[in-house]
This record gives C-alpha cells, sequence and structure tokens, in this order.
C-alpha cells in the first residue's frame, strides 16, 4: 500500500502530530474560543471537532450538524490550524469536501462497518483528502486494515490510523480497553502507516490520559488526538474525558518523546552486544521447546500403545500450578508463564491427539 507521511500533507510538522479540540461542536463561540486558546500552544497541529456525533443510545446531543462545517472554517481563518471531523457517511463526506475541510475522520463504529467504509471511500475517490480512520470497536486488526485498504483502493494516500480502544468485556477500568497488540501488529503489517493514539476516548476519565500518552509514545506512536475544551464542564458531550487547553499544555509537557536510537556509540554498543545474547537465548529457548516436543511424541506414542487418552487434566493442573509458582519464584510474570504454558499445553495435546488418532 502505498501511503504518504504525514509531513506530506503537513510539511510544518515536528513530531508527533498533535491534533486536539473539542469532542462536539457546541456554537461558534465555543469552537472558536477553544481553538484560539489552543493554538497558543505551538505543539498543536490541527484541530478536531465533532458535528455529526454518533451517540450510543438516541436522545443524547448528535451534534450541531452541517453548520458546524461553517464554524470549523471560521476556526481555520482565525488560527491557521488544519480543521478536521468525523464522517459517517457518503452525505457527510461530500459536505465535509465541499467545505475544504483539511482532515476527515473514520469513527470506531463506521470502521466496524465496511459498507458504511466503501460509500465513504467512494466519495473519497479522486481526491487528496486526509483521512483518519480510527480502530473498529472490537479488537479486530484485520477489520482495521480493510478500512484503510478500502480508502487506499479509492486513492487515499494521505492515511492515518487512529487506536482508541476496544469496547470492554465487563468491568474495565478505561471506557475503551487499549489492546497495543494490535497496534504492534497493524506496524508490523502496514510499517508506513502513520499511528496516532486518542487516549480521550480510552481512558474516558482526564484522569488516564497521561499514562496512556506516554504509553503510546513508548511504543513510537506518531502522536496524539485529544479531547479538549474550553470548559469540560459544561460540554454537551464527553464532558469527563476532556481537557482546558491549559491542562492540555501540562500534559503534554510531562511527556517524555522517545526517539526511535540513538547516536551515543556507547549505546548503539551495548544495544548489540545485550541483541546477540537474546538472539543465542531465543535460539537456546527453541532447541530446548523441540527437545519437550519430542518427549511429548514419545509419550504420545506409548499413551497409544496403551490406549491411554491424550489430555490427563490432573497432571495438567498439577504442572500449570507448579510452572506458574516457579516462573514468579524467577520474577516472571504470572499471567505470563499461565498464558505461556497454555500454548504449550495446547499444542502438546494436538500432537498426541493426532498421534492416537494416526491409522
Ligand atoms: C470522537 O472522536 O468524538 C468519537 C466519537 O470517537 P470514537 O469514534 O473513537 O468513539
Ligand atoms: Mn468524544
Amino acid at each position: 500500500m502505498e501511503i504518504n507521511p504525514i509531513k506530506h500533507w503537513l510539511p510544518n510538522i515536528d513530531n508527533p502530530l498533535l491534533i486536539a479540540g473539542p469532542c462536539s461542536l457546541e456554537s461558534e463561540e465555543q469552537a472558536v474560543e477553544t481553538a484560539r486558546m489552543l493554538v497558543k500552544d505551538k505543539r498543536v497541529f490541527a484541530y478536531r471537532g465533532g458535528v455529526w456525533k454518533p451517540r450510543t443510545r438516541p436522545g443524547s446531543f448528535e451534534g450541531v450538524g452541517s453548520i458546524g462545517l461553517e464554524w470549523l472554517k471560521t476556526v481555520r481563518q482565525e488560527t491557521g490550524l488544519p480543521v478536521g471531523t468525523e464522517v459517517a457517511n457518503a452525505q457527510h463526506t461530500e459536505e465535509a469536501l465541499n467545505a475544504g475541510l483539511d482532515i476527515l475522520w473514520i469513527g470506531a463504529r463506521s470502521t466496524a462497518s465496511p459498507f458504511v467504509v466503501q460509500e465513504i471511500a467512494d466519495v473519497l475517490k479522486g481526491t487528496d483528502a486526509v483521512v483518519m480512520v480510527k480502530n473498529p470497536v472490537n479488537p479486530d486488526v484485520q477489520l482495521w486494515i480493510g478500512a484503510l485498504e478500502r480508502l487506499n483502493r479509492a486513492g487515499i494516500k494521505n492515511l492515518v490510523a487512529i487506536h482508541r480502544g476496544y469496547t470492554p468485556f465487563g468491568e474495565s477500568q478505561y471506557r475503551n480497553q487499549p489492546n497495543w497488540k494490535t497496534v504492534i501488529e497493524l506496524r508490523r503489517l502496514m510499517p508506513n502507516l502513520p499511528v496516532i493514539c486518542d487516549p480521550s476516548h480510552i481512558g474516558g476519565k482526564r484522569e488516564y490520559l497521561y499514562e496512556i500518552s506516554q504509553k503510546a509514545f513508548d511504543l513510537g506512536l506518531d502522536g496524539l488526538m485529544v479531547e479538549s475544551h474550553r470548559d469540560p464542564s459544561c460540554a454537551l458531550s464527553d464532558k469527563n474525558q476532556q481537557l482546558t487547553p491549559a491542562d492540555l499544555a501540562k500534559l503534554l509537557d510531562k511527556l517524555v518523546i522517545r526517539q526511535q536510537g540513538s547516536p551515543n556509540s556507547e549505546f548503539v554498543n551495548q544495544l548489540e552486544y545485550l541483541r546477540n545474547r537474546i538472539d543465542a537465548i531465543d535460539t537456546d529457548l527453541l532447541e530446548t521447546l523441540a527437545a519437550r516436543m519430542e518427549i511429548v511424541r514419545k509419550i504420545g506414542q506409548y499413551k497409544k500403545e496403551n490406549n491411554v487418552m491424550a489430555l490427563q487434566i490432573n497432571r495438567w493442573t498439577e504442572l500449570i500450578g507448579k510452572r506458574v509458582a516457579l516462573g514468579e519464584k524467577l520474577n516472571i510474570d504470572k499471567t505470563f508463564t499461565k498464558i505461556l504454558f497454555q500454548l504449550i499445553h495446547e499444542d502438546s495435546v494436538r500432537m498426541q491427539t493426532e498421534i492416537l488418532d494416526e491409522e
């Protein structure tokens, strides 16, 4: 997939990309005043403002609609910031293009629907729009990539992915559960694609924004989309997660931006030395695993000869308990050891059932 770097459509960007603004535009005055406050901070590169709001339940504030596009144009005129909004169907997309918005984004609920994404892509065909694609509400990296591909096939090369977390199952501290694994997988599959984080919709509460944003930078993400409102206590949507522009500046002051590498030759040498050690340990690990599998096969043969079942639940219960305890003694995270041995055991049982069922 051919994808442009952020610099292509935002030439004066210093990494990272920070796009900030209210969850929803509420009035022209609120939109413009918030923008004026935000633009004072040179770290803010673009302005966001929701005009059509996808609300989970009907009856809450669903956005001001098309008039908000005019307010976004005023914001750009007054501040010089590129402006963007969420589009969720062909009609929104046409209107946003006609208004000349600089950035469009596809919300999490829309990314989950290939029909919606396709209808948006069809309208965008032949334009040089900048489109940001939030992850779908469920942690399906293929669905996320699918949406990016639909846009890319329509000729859209100015693409950015946004991690905004996934609908949690059961109890959750955050409003939406981050899943950095899917972000890392997206990075691996689409190395040229810029990826930013939306800590506001992940956290759901102001107090969580710092830890989520720092984690995003620790993983090397390219920027943040943060909701900021001149007075969050009066916000018509997402009031608990929006920051005043002043609090956004404080958050940015606290965040440490990591570098891809370091020119420090001592660091480079030491890193290489340690990586070589890791390579050697990984080789040992795999050779040890292969030896373990060989024994598992041998046991499988004995079980077959003696007509004994593959899964021995008592042995498994005892083994996993012991391994987790040993792991803990060795300072290895309990959940990690558990998942690792579940994987190993699952494959052992698979191998042995195959042996039992061999003709
Ligand atoms: C938003 O950015 O205001 C929004 C509705 O986000 P999401 O699609 O991530 O829920
Ligand atoms: Mn919001």
